[in-house]
């Protein structure tokens, strides 16, 4: 046997065995919520173990104020969103941006923020309005294109911001679980420092994932492993990957483009320093300072449970659209657009799908 079948053997037989005390895991990281489904892993979990999915999901924690915001600014003379192809079908309160966009509205997918970059230079006469919205692995990339707008003196390139960080999630959701199966490449950029923090201050245990099976069967097996010793950890368990000092240079990129603020999430409000936006000297490349956007009323369909979902609080077969009047082609909410979203990926894996 090969030593990784073996090390996957005795971490499903750990996971297999548990019985005791009710765990509640998190996974905070839409790709692990994706392959933990694909993977078949949570048929092995005994009865006494709930994985649940929290916020990991930027398309599904982006709030719906945005899209009605991004939806405005589409409208508006003269200007272009670019955007990444999952956001166009998010719910906005009255339509998403692809029903803005057969009504006349100016809607670009692109792949990457640089291809934002040269939609601008190639068309100097619109503005060119980036969807910025993701955690930590996300923002630099945003930030590294208005280092190139900059450099390139664009006039006419823009970030509408919603980037979000993963921290004060952890904190709000800590209530919700007894330990979290920490995201893999969020962790490879902020490092492990402060998570060591949050077991050592806050009583929060977690291990760090990567994305394979053995690997989350590895993470999954450390939690239950040291949860039983009742003492607060944090264990990486992604080492090839991730280290204690993240990635300075992705890290430096980011702070000198943006700074922290408070952001709403969907589901958990808003909170205090958990959002990225770009640093006042920057303002040019702000739509939001750019543009006077109208302070816009909002609100999602009250029957989506996304806020519940994305809490822990229910599953999405709780929802009485589940499967029904929302499924991928026709998302009510916004878990139900992207892959790595709960609810769709309850509805690729789950047998009654
Ligand atoms: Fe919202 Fe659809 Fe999920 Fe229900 S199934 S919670 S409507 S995304």
């Amino acid at each position: 046997m090969s030593p990784q079948k073996s090390i996957q053997g005795r971490a499903r037989q750990i996971i297999t065995s548990y019985h005791g005390p009710r765990l509640r895991i998190m996974e905070v990281c839409g790709t692990h919520t994706h392959e933990i489904f694909r993977l078949g892993l949570r048929q092995l979990l005994p009865p006494d173990i709930d994985l649940i999915s929290g916020p990991g999901c930027p398309v599904c924690v982006t709030p719906i104020r945005f899209i009605d915001e991004a939806i405005y600014l589409a409208c508006s003379e003269h200007v272009t969103i670019c955007t990444f192809g999952d956001l166009v079908r998010v719910p906005g309160t009255n339509m998403n941006l692809g029903e803005a966009r057969a009504k006349g509205a100016k809607v670009q997918v692109v792949y990457t923020p640089l291809d934002a970059i040269t939609y601008a230079q190639e068309h100097p006469d619109e503005q060119i309005v980036f969807l910025s919205v993701g955690f930590e692995t996300t923002t630099p990339a945003s930030c590294l294109a208005v280092r190139r707008a900059k450099n390139a003196e664009l006039k006419n390139f823009m970030l509408l911001t919603a980037n979000k960080t993963m921290d004060a999630a952890y904190l709000a959701m800590a209530k919700s679980c007894d330990a979290y199966l920490y995201p893999g490449h969020v962790c490879a950029i902020t490092g492990t420092r402060k998570l060591h923090m949050l077991a050592k201050k806050n009583d929060i245990s977690g291990a760090v994932a990567g994305f394979t099976a053995n690997e989350l069967l590895t993470a999954l097996a450390v939690i239950i492993k040291n949860v039983q010793k009742k003492r607060p950890f944090l264990i990486n368990a992604y080492p090839r990957v991730v280290r204690e000092e993240g990635n300075p240079a992705a890290q430096k990129l980011t702070s000198t483009y943006m700074q922290p603020c408070d952001a709403e999430w969907r589901g958990l409000g808003t909170m205090t320093g958990s959002g990225m936006k770009l640093r006042p000297e920057y303002a040019a490349f702000d739509a939001r300072r750019r543009f006077s956007i109208p302070d816009l009323i909002s609100h999602a369909n009250p029957a989506c449970r996304c806020g519940e979902i994305l809490q822990g609080k229910c599953q999405p077969t709780d929802c009485p659209l589940y499967g029904k009047v929302c499924t991928p082609d026709h998302p009510v909410g916004a878990c139900m657009v992207s892959r790595e979203g709960t609810c769709s990926a309850y509805y690729q894996y789950s047998s009654g799908a």
